[in-house]
């Protein structure tokens, strides 16, 4: 995050990634959409306040069937995370593979956390991240059916507008590799 502060890249709010994608805004330089998968719990213990410090925009993709484990965000973290600037999209209810579920099974995944998200939080959730980057055509016709405007796979690369929306690329940060190394990967 300080790298990205340091060398003026703007981080988006799931809205300006939208209005960029669809031509309705004028992406600024160096635009970033922070995304985190999963909803940890450190997403909210860690993330949140180094974010704050920074005045960044972020994304969580959660699971709202974990939110009770303890080891995920709950329902207060989210809202407070929500209120703090964040947007909370859907992971799945339980972070299935979704290919490996019946068309109702993966059905039941995707619209209940859907619902869940926009219930609990207030707000729309249209934008899905494949847990383990995995789907099948049964995914992405449901996706279609339930209005989903993008979706997230873990394919690696800059995010364009001219990528399908259901199968836009990220960029991943692991947290074994060296700042220069993920440096290298934002810049390539
Ligand atoms: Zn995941």
């Amino acid at each position: 995050m300080q790298y990205l502060s340091d060398n003026g890249y703007t981080t988006l709010t799931l809205k300006q990634f939208t209005d960029i994608m669809e031509k309705k805004a004028a992406a600024p330089d160096k635009p970033v959409l922070l995304t985190f998968d999963d909803g940890y719990a450190d997403n909210y213990e860690i993330a949140m306040p180094v974010l704050k410090k920074f005045n960044f925009k972020a994304t969580v993709f959660m699971s709202p069937g974990m939110v009770d484990d303890g080891h995920y965000i709950n329902w207060d973290q989210a809202k407070e995370m929500h209120a703090a600037g964040w947007d909370i999209q859907p992971h799945g209810m339980s972070h299935p593979h979704l290919p490996k579920l019946t068309a109702k099974q993966q059905a039941h995944e995707i619209s209940e956390a859907k619902t869940q998200i926009e219930q609990m939080l207030g707000t729309s959730a249209d934008v899905f991240c494949y847990p383990y980057g995995e789907r099948n055509q049964t995914t992405i016709r449901l996706l279609n059916e339930l209005k989903f405007r993008y979706a997230f796979t873990i394919e690696q690369g800059v995010t364009t507008a001219e990528q399908k929306p259901l199968l836009l690329r990220r960029i991943f940060v692991n947290g074994k590799d060296t700042v220069e190394k993920w440096i290298a990967k934002l810049t390539q």
